[in-house]
């Protein structure tokens, strides 16, 4: 198709020893370990899954070092596993969830915190402080036939070589089928949209130079840096 201006390039994600990953849409699962609940001041056990967006641009792949982001004096890393999904649907049943699983991988939700309490205190909508350029630096996809559906991996997060976040995926309070069958009833899933499923404890500050080091163990890694200030 030939259109009035010429395109903003398709976001998309490499695939470990395949072809590009097209994103469609970044959904994102909140609050998912309840320590992490708890300490951004929740009760963990009277929520049911709630969701936000990032748009599919802000995925920034593994290696690089990627711009500190404007507006900001509080940009928080959140380690958390990604599910790629190859089919979509409605009101998927959670026995059926992981047949529309491509892959998975290792991601992090950047998140402003200063906009986002701002946000929470006023009542207002998150995009400012999670839907900025940049906000989900991504590793490699691995697919369903190399790694299968992992249930229990250890998931870290290191900066400058220190453990800031050290959990299990099997601390999700909801796990990927749940997720999925939740929130396709909620929107209609599509190929190429990817789900960040929540962090553990341990969400701190980064600032420019820092350098990320995380995995979600046996699955895939991710290694950013963010530029030094000038
Ligand atoms: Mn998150």
């Amino acid at each position: 198709m030939v259109f009035a201006i010429t395109p903003s390039p398709h976001a998309s994600v490499p695939v470990q020893g395949g072809k590009p990953f097209p994103v469609r849409r970044i959904y994102c699962v909140g609050r998912n370990y309840a320590a992490h609940a708890r300490e951004m001041g929740h009760d963990p056990d009277r929520e049911p899954p709630f969701f936000f967006m990032k748009p599919a641009d802000a995925v920034t792949y593994d290696g690089g070092a990627i711009p500190y982001p404007p507006a900001t004096n509080d940009l928080h890393h959140e380690i958390e596993l990604v599910v790629a999904l190859a089919k979509g649907g409605a009101d998927i049943p959670e026995a059926r969830a992981l047949d529309h699983v491509f892959g998975y991988t290792v991601g992090l939700d950047m998140t402003r915190r200063d906009l986002q309490a701002e946000a929470k205190s006023k009542g207002r909508p998150w995009d400012t402080g999670k839907g900025f350029d940049h906000s989900a630096p991504i590793g490699a996809l691995h697919t369903v036939a190399d790694v299968g559906h992992p249930t229990d991996a250890r998931i870290h997060l290191e900066v400058n070589g220190e453990m800031r976040q050290d959990g299990n995926i099997n601390q999700m309070i909801w796990n990927v089928p749940e997720t999925i069958a939740y929130l396709s009833g909620l929107f209609h899933l599509r190929p190429g949209d990817l789900i960040y499923t929540g962090t553990p404890e341990g969400v701190a500050a980064v600032v420019p130079g820092d350098r990320l080091e995380g995995a979600v163990e046996g699955i895939a890694t991710l290694s950013i840096s963010y530029e030094a200030s000038s």
